[in-house]
């Protein structure tokens, strides 16, 4: 994993020592003596991380910590406050600034290396969902920066702790910021773990006769369990298990004795990651889906047709089974809209939409090809089957009045369809198109409402 990571201390010597580690792990840093100079380049570069000293003169860590938190462009980059050991006072100020995490002097090592990654690596997928998110132009950033922002609502999290003592304790400390479910079979709480949204898991790694780190690695592969977070548990000197842990994909550890105020800041941290993460990933989500549908009917549209129409007559090709399709297009549209208004068209195509949906299989496909015409892909399906649905489809519509609420009238509306199938030779999803829509004119120019087939 290589990464930008910068360092900001005011005392050279302490900069030369995380510089010499970071490096070591062949990370690139950069180097500031103050917040100035930090603020500035983080404006100037890009930053990954940010190891940020709190006693510094001109401008203390918090208050650089907040600057960077309250920029859009500066908020994303993942802040570790490096505070005095004796001042646990330090840790909550810093929460309140913002910051990501905490690493106390002297600096140990192990905890170093992990903690970066483990920001880099959750940095790295927000990073990714966010640009993806960008492209799309779906959801302004800003304002998913903001929603993050504006959140503080209680966190939903799963504890899984061999003992009842300790157990009181982790749920007493989490109190002020979340609920937390209690367990102390394993098994058990893998269960529970895959039914409930949890937004945090907490193993401890205190159990007698229990490799906790089999939970956390079941907790990795279960899909419905994948991207919750985990926190381990550890004592202290079990550098071995961490590293194992964290390399399962666990996402941070605390060590025994738990400073509540540590835990409550490693907890914030993940729950603000997952829901950050989570609101990305269901905006690609949103996006995809909108790239694909068609926003009046619902249905997919030509796009999505245009794609997957390849893609059914290619495994149909392949297995020798028929595929067949439809075009419909509403007669004498035009009307419609020219008598009641624009408006009133878009009723009669949602309407006429919620029809097709009704008639139509699950297997089948339909989409809205453009205007007032509709396309119906029906995997294995013979001409005959294929005209008897499309004929069904006609009469749905002919036989039930539309009924325009805005005008407050009934109007009979008809349709044309026009039907191919690779039965009849269709060599491409193209021609197949091409067919059905040859089809399609002659049923318009021999009279409309009815279903004619390119060939028979
Ligand atoms: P035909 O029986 O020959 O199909 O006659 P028609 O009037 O349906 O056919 P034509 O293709 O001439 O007109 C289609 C009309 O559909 C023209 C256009 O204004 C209207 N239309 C296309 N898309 C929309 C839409 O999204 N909303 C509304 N309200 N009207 C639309
Ligand atoms: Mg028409
Ligand atoms: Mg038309």
């Amino acid at each position: 994993m290589t990464a930008r990571i910068l360092v900001v201390d005011d005392i050279p010597a302490n900069v030369k020592l995380l510089e010499a580690r970071l490096l070591a792990e062949y990370f690139d840093v950069l180097t500031a003596a103050d917040g100035f100079a930090c603020l500035d380049l983080c404006a100037r570069t890009q930053v990954d991380l940010i190891l940020l000293d709190i006693m510094m003169p001109g401008m203390d860590g918090f208050e650089v910590c907040e600057r960077l938190k309250s920029n859009p462009k500066t908020m994303h980059i993942p802040v570790v406050m490096v505070t005095a050991l004796d001042q646990p006072a330090d840790r909550v100020r810093g929460l309140k600034a913002g910051a990501d995490d905490f690493l106390t002097k002297p600096v140990n090592d192990l905890q170093l290396i992990s903690r970066v990654k483990s920001l880099l690596r959750l940095k790295a997928l927000s990073d990714e969902l966010r640009l993806r998110a960008e492209t799309a132009h779906t959801i302004g950033m800003e304002e998913l920066m903001k929603a993050e922002m504006r959140n503080d609502e209680s966190g939903n999290v799963l504890l899984v702790d061999g003992r009842g003592s300790s157990q009181e304790r982790i749920v007493k400390a989490l109190k002020p910021i979340a609920q937390v479910t209690a367990m102390s079979d394993p098994q058990a709480a893998l269960f529970e773990a895959a039914e409930t949204p949890f937004e945090l898991v907490i193993v401890n790694s205190n159990f007698d006769d229990y490799d906790p780190l089999r939970l956390c690695s079941q907790l990795r592969s279960l899909e419905r369990t994948r991207f919750v977070p985990v926190l381990l548990v550890t004592e202290q000197g079990a550098d071995t298990m961490v590293v194992r842990a964290l390399d399962l994909g666990v996402n941070d550890y605390i060590v025994r004795p738990i400073d509540p105020n540590e835990l409550i800041a490693r907890c914030l941290t993940q729950i603000r990651r997952k829901r950050f993460n989570d609101r990305l990933r269901s905006s690609v989500q949103q996006t995809i889906e909108l790239a694909v549908t068609d926003a009046l009917t619902g249905l997919n549209n030509r796009r999505y047709l245009d794609n997957h129409l390849a893609v059914l007559f290619q495994r149909a090709k392949a297995r020798s089974r028929p595929m067949s399709l439809c075009i419909t297009d509403i007669d004498r549209f035009k009307s419609v809209n020219d008598t009641y208004g624009h408006d009133a068209g878009d009723e009669v195509l949602k309407e006429f939409a919620r029809r097709i949906r009704s008639t139509v299989r699950g297997a089948d496909l339909a989409c809205r090809y453009g205007g007032e015409e509709f396309v119906l892909v029906m995997p294995d399906t013979v001409p005959e089957m294929a005209t008897a649905a499309a004929e069904r489809l006609r009469a749905v519509i002919e036989n039930e009045p539309f009924r325009l609420k805005g005008a407050g009238v009934d109007l009979h509306i008809t349709a044309s369809i026009g039907l191919s199938s690779t039965l009849w030779g269709a060599p491409s999803p193209e021609a197949l198109l091409k067919d059905a829509d040859r089809a399609l004119y002659e049923a318009k120019r021999s009279g409309r409402n009815r279903v004619v087939a390119a060939a028979a």
